[in-house]
């Protein structure tokens, strides 16, 4: 992990902060309409793209080094930055602006996004904002509702185009970010966090390692014992060889149950059974002195 820092609000910030926005903006549902247009016959184009904090989950730097053909660690060392900051409980990776007077985005080209079809979550999102509230009491991950997030510089709402919420979202491929992003909020909304425990250096690394760095973590899983210890379907494992998601999923698997104690990865029963035998070994050698010959005798 790289030690650069860069000031970001404390989570009792954001905390206000979205409590705010859900205070003061109005509330949109999926059929609700929005007038907004982005192209490059707009005056405004391309200077949105930078000088801005752009948060990246899991599955946008997943996305992003393939589309550079970069390693994870390759993209994550040129490209973004590791905000710390106090009572952070899991790992902040944002992107990393580069150094010219206007902190521009490394991607952004004369033409637009360099990186258009895999630009993150947040580019993709734009103007829209959105909301969760905590978890339901029927298990849902919190009520989902968006806002539009209005920047004063932006010329896109003066065009005449409107978008129900749902065609925006599908228009700007947000289903699989979506899928992607319910199952990181296993992770950093966990119980666990909720119960007030915090991660250890070590745990945050792994967290971050099985999260974001996943070339790093391909190395993990297929160069130490964990595949003998684990019982883990073939075709599954062979999967993770080759294929980023898949991996990415074993990832978040592998947290719950490395970090929280979930039962979401299985121990192969005989390393179960050799364990068990050790314990057992281990009783019967405790046990000894109790049934020494001397006690016998007397
Ligand atoms: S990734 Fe693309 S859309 Fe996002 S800020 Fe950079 S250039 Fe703009
Ligand atoms: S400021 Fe708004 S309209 Fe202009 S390029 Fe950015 S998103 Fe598009």
């Amino acid at each position: 992990m790289s030690d650069e820092t860069q000031q970001i609000p404390p989570e009792d910030a954001q905390t206000r902060l979205q409590k705010t926005i859900v205070e003061d903006h109005k509330r949109l549902e999926l059929d609700d309409t929005i007038q907004f247009g982005c192209h490059p016959g707009v005056s405004c184009f391309n200077t949105c793209c930078g000088d801005v904090n752009i948060f990246l989950s899991p599955y946008d730097v997943l996305r992003m080094k393939k589309r550079l053909g970069l390693t994870s660690m390759e993209f994550l060392e040129n490209y973004t930055l590791l905000p710390i900051q106090k009572d952070m409980k899991t790992p902040i990776v944002v992107l990393r602006m580069k150094d010219d007077e206007a902190k521009s985005c490394p991607f952004l080209e004369e033409s637009g996004c360099g990186i258009y079809s895999d630009r993150p979550w947040p580019c993709r999102m734009y103007p829209l904002g959105l909301a969760t509230s905590k978890d339901t009491p029927d298990g849902w991950r919190g009520e989902r509702f968006y806002f539009l997030l209005k920047e004063d510089a932006c010329q896109g709402f003066g065009e005449a185009k409107e978008w129900k919420v749902r065609d925006w979202l599908d228009d700007q491929g947000m289903d699989e970010y979506d899928v992607w992003g319910e199952a990181y909020k296993e992770l950093t909304l966990n119980e666990y966090f909720e119960q007030g425990n915090t991660l250890t250096p070590e745990k945050m690394e792994m967290f971050y390692t099985a999260s974001y760095d996943l070339d790093k973590f391909r190395e993990f899983v297929f160069e130490s014992s964990l595949l003998d210890r684990f019982d883990i379907d073939e075709d599954f494992a062979e999967a993770m060889r080759v294929d980023d998601e898949a991996l990415m999923r074993f990832g978040f698997l592998w947290l719950q149950f490395s970090l929280f104690g979930e039962p979401t990865v299985k121990v192969r029963s005989e390393v179960a059974e050799a364990y068990k035998g050790k314990l057992d070994k281990r009783k019967l050698t405790k046990s000894e002195p109790a049934e020494s010959p001397e006690k016998e005798q007397s």
